[in-house]
């Protein structure tokens, strides 16, 4: 097996690959795959099996010479979430695995990388190529990669809304765009004085915003929004979710049909949440919490989750929270944790290596449970041949253009097809979206009471 830049990156996962165990990811179609991506992904899917050896041996084939090419400019970055051994694999060529926050920030704190290539959904690249500087280049190994959470809060769905929630309470409403969203309505939270935020610091975000006696606007997760109202002690007859985005094509007036207890509802708030959420972290429910806890577990939950989820567990947190606690666990710890199960595998195996036990939460082994926890499936359009191919078609000087990412693009995770800004439009939406991502990280990063 040839290697390649083995050395891990700092905060590496630690994560092995095992030669024997097979990449953990079901193949994608071949009519998946743009046209410049199926040669790679008809080698690949013609390799006899799936075990690390022989996917590797084709990988380096493709990896070597675009790390050899591209030396120190090139940063493959992927998001804990990925399937398929990928976050191995790109640690393995010397890449970064990390939060949407640490990715956020991923070419703004490296200015020696000239080339970005993304493993993971679009915002995520987006949210890079928004912080980036003009010399560097943000590249998805997959467009079609993208969040159903954001799927649900479109531009076009949002801003008709956000726009008459600001006619109805002028400056005092201010939106908080969790980091799970476009550019374009980063940029929305930047114009009406806003934040953005991650699971990690919603709660400070919001109370930043509260503390100025603001009606916060929170898009796009209502099960973050609502966790994070319970964390502040917010109660919960002040925090109103607007209607269910699934049947919406576009906008929808703002009357008495917009909200559970209409127009008077929305005047009692502290906080208006958007419908969005995430079918990955709401299929859990408050028995699965039960049974592990009975049987002497502790139970996490990422606060993606229900509110009555959150409330049953031990303790809930972002990615990184869940990470850190299988890593500083005490040997002989129990942990059931609710969250994207490609992260609890990986999780268990962490915890495998320092004597910690880890299950899925909806892992139970009883009639009436469903088996297995849910993976994150649009971030899995990432595979193999699509970083083989993305390397290899960038090294020849014929990267495809639907790759590129740049900030405010718009793109159809179905068909693939990308809405792009002009160039003044763009500089605009950088400046909005940077000052919403750049009062994030002075709100987080300013030590509070
Ligand atoms: S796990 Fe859910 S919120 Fe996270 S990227 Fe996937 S669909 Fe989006």
């Amino acid at each position: 097996m040839a290697t390649h830049r083995t050395t891990p990156a700092p905060g590496a996962t630690g994560l092995r690959l095992e030669p024997d165990l097979p990449i953990c990811q079901t193949d994608l179609p071949l009519d998946w795959y743009q046209r410049e991506f199926k040669p790679y992904a008809e080698e690949y899917l013609a390799l006899p099996d799936r075990k690390p050896g022989t996917v590797l041996a084709w990988l380096d084939g493709y990896m070597g010479p675009a790390l050899d090419h591209f030396g120190e400019t090139l940063l493959l970055v992927a998001h804990f979430y990925m399937g398929g051994e990928i976050v191995k694999l790109v640690e393995r060529y010397g890449g970064a695995v990390a939060d949407s926050y640490q990715l956020a920030l991923a070419a703004s704190r490296h200015p020696e990388k000239k080339v970005i290539v993304e493993s993971a959904v679009h915002f995520m690249a987006e949210s890079i190529a928004i912080l980036a500087r003009e010399d560097q280049a943000v590249w998805i190994t997959n467009p079609k990669a993208g969040c159903t959470m954001e799927m649900l809060a479109k531009d076009y769905m949002v801003l008709p809304v956000a726009e008459q929630l600001i006619e109805r309470y002028g400056e005092r409403l201010c939106v908080v765009a969790y980091m799970n969203t476009s550019g374009r309505l980063k940029a929305l939270a930047g114009r009406t004085g806003g934040a953005v935020c991650t699971s990690s610091n919603a709660a400070k975000v919001v109370r930043w915003a509260l503390d100025q006696g603001k009606l916060v606007f929170f898009v796009p997760d209502q099960h973050l929004g609502r966790n994070t109202a319970a964390r502040l002690g917010i109660d919960q007859s002040e925090v109103v979710a607007l209607r269910d985005p699934q049947a919406l094509r576009g906008g929808f007036k703002l009357d008495d049909t917009a909200a559970q207890g209409g127009l008077a509802a929305l005047d009692r708030a502290r906080m208006i949440l958007w419908g969005s959420f995430c079918g990955v972290h709401t299929v859990f429910e408050p028995r699965h919490v039960r049974y592990w806890k009975e049987r002497g577990w502790r139970v996490l939950v990422h606060p993606e989750s229900r509110l009555e989820v959150v409330q049953a567990a031990d303790g809930s947190g972002s990615t990184n929270f869940l990470w850190d606690a299988v890593l500083h666990a005490p040997p002989g710890s129990r942990l059931a944790i609710g969250t994207e199960g490609h992260f609890v595998r990986n999780a268990r195996e962490l915890g495998r290596q320092r004597g910690v036990e880890v299950v899925h939460l909806t892992e139970i082994p009883e009639p009436g449970y469903s088996a297995g926890g849910c993976g994150c499936a649009t971030m899995s359009r990432n595979d193999p041949p699509h970083l083989a191919g993305m390397l290899d078609l960038l090294r020849r000087g014929t990267p495809p253009d639907a790759n590129r990412v740049f900030a405010g693009d718009s793109v159809d995770e179905r068909t693939g097809a990308r809405e792009r800004l002009d160039t003044a439009e763009r500089r605009q939406l950088i400046t909005e979206a940077r000052a919403a991502l750049e009062r994030m990280i002075e709100i987080t990063e300013t030590p509070q009471d």
